[in-house]
């Protein structure tokens, strides 16, 4: 498909700059009130009301707080969905912020405050720009992005239809690239995030005589140092993955040999290829040192978040699009092993995910407190260049 790239990039951004107080203060109140998981109410009627004055058609999910708007175009044409995720997380707030969480224990560390700001100053924008547009924009409020598995609730529910989507867009803040910065590239760009725990039994006994019992910590120790071994001798550098093992539980006493010791670990990877070749590779790595050492395994593996896989078409024009237009740009040279929901809407339909560098002024973009940090903050003016993005994304693939 053959983008528009010859867009007026200042009048766009001019544009969504004269948005930001009110996106900026959109965003505030988000994250004073952060909710978390699928049912998030009071972000739910924060959104509603700052699109009610919009020509849109609103539906709300039936299973969960989402809100989907669709602005019709002047003409008949392709639909592309534009999303915002909107929840928080659930851990303590450190920036001294004045606006700062007031719900105890729960934070919007990942930007999703931002998200939802800079999705509805886009829907601010493109209404205006209605007749231009040839083809619809479904601007979609996702809840639960955070393990929660909103975006397959939302496909369930019907987001990706009626009408059909066949394009699809969503910008990540990050505060460890330039602030207003975009960065994405083709193919995958975020990893799978699998759950990993395996249960070692064996028989306790007294820990004088570790002979008359089936020690389980010793064989514990050697099943995360042998699952680190296949990870380095089996799995192709160039298609790689991480598996950590995160915590050992066992024991109770200084003298009492345990019957069970319980591993917990995440797996990721870049490919389903080698996700499923690692699941494999881990029961047999963990039946077989329990097998030598007479005791046993049960191994779980919680299949979580797939890769997610950027379309190398729409990556290229969104490239060609913003970059010197709306802002600098920058090809990732590797993916992210973090993981995004988002991945099941690019299983569907051809787009793409890309970050937007936020990081305040005063820090170094190295070292600046990352998504998901109790001090995690952001450069509020870069949010103009994320509104600007979804707009002048969706002009070029409409018109
Ligand atoms: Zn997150
Ligand atoms: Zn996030």
């Amino acid at each position: 498909m053959n983008w528009r790239t010859a867009l007026d990039g200042d009048a766009i951004l001019g544009e969504a700059r004269d948005l930001l107080s009110e996106v900026v203060d959109l965003r505030r109140r988000i994250h004073a009130e952060p909710e978390i998981g699928l049912q998030l109410p009071k972000t739910q009627a924060k959104i509603l009301e700052a699109l009610a004055e919009l020509d849109l058609e609103i539906t709300t999910g039936d299973q969960t707080s989402m809100v989907v708007a669709t602005l019709k175009g002047s003409s008949e044409g392709p639909t592309l969905l534009l999303r915002g995720d909107m929840d928080a997380l659930p851990m303590p707030e450190d920036t001294g912020l004045d606006f700062a969480s007031t719900a105890p224990g729960r934070m919007h560390a990942c930007g999703h405050d931002a998200h939802v700001a800079m999705l509805v100053g886009a829907a601010q924008l493109l209404a205006a720009h209605q007749p231009e547009l040839q083809g619809n924009v479904k601007f979609f409020f996702q809840p639960g992005e955070e393990g929660y598995f909103g975006a397959k609730y939302a496909i369930d529910e019907g987001v990706l239809e009626e009408p059909k989507v066949d394009g699809a867009f969503a910008l990540h803040i990050s505060p460890n690239l330039p602030s207003g910065m975009i960065s994405t590239r083709a193919g995958a760009m975020l990893a799978s995030a699998d759950e990993v725990a395996i249960k070692v039994t064996g028989r306790g006994g007294h820990a004088s005589s570790p002979f008359l019992a089936a020690d389980p910590v010793p064989v514990a120790c050697e099943i995360v140092i042998a699952l680190q071994t296949m990870m380095t001798r089996t799995v192709d550098i160039f298609d790689p993955g991480v598996l950590t093992v995160a915590s050992i539980q066992g024991g109770t006493a200084y003298n009492v040999i345990p019957e069970e010791v319980a591993l917990l670990g995440t797996l990721r990877t870049v490919s389903e290829s080698t996700r499923d070749a690692i699941h494999d590779s881990i029961v047999r790595v963990a039946e077989g040192v329990a097998a030598a050492h007479d005791c046993t395994v049960e191994v779980t593996i919680d299949r979580g978040y797939p890769v997610t896989v950027n379309d190398k078409d729409f990556v290229d024009n969104t490239l060609e699009v913003l970059d010197g237009v709306i802002t600098e740009t920058l090809r990732m040279p590797a993916p992210v092993m973090g993981a995004e929901d988002w991945s099941y809407v690019l299983q569907e339909v051809p787009g793409c995910m890309a970050f937007l560098g936020v990081c305040p002024p005063e820090l170094d973009a190295r070292v600046a407190p990352a998504c998901h940090s109790n001090r995690m903050t952001l450069d509020e003016d870069a949010l103009a260049i994320g509104v600007a993005s979804h707009a002048a994304v969706a002009l070029s693939y409409l018109t």
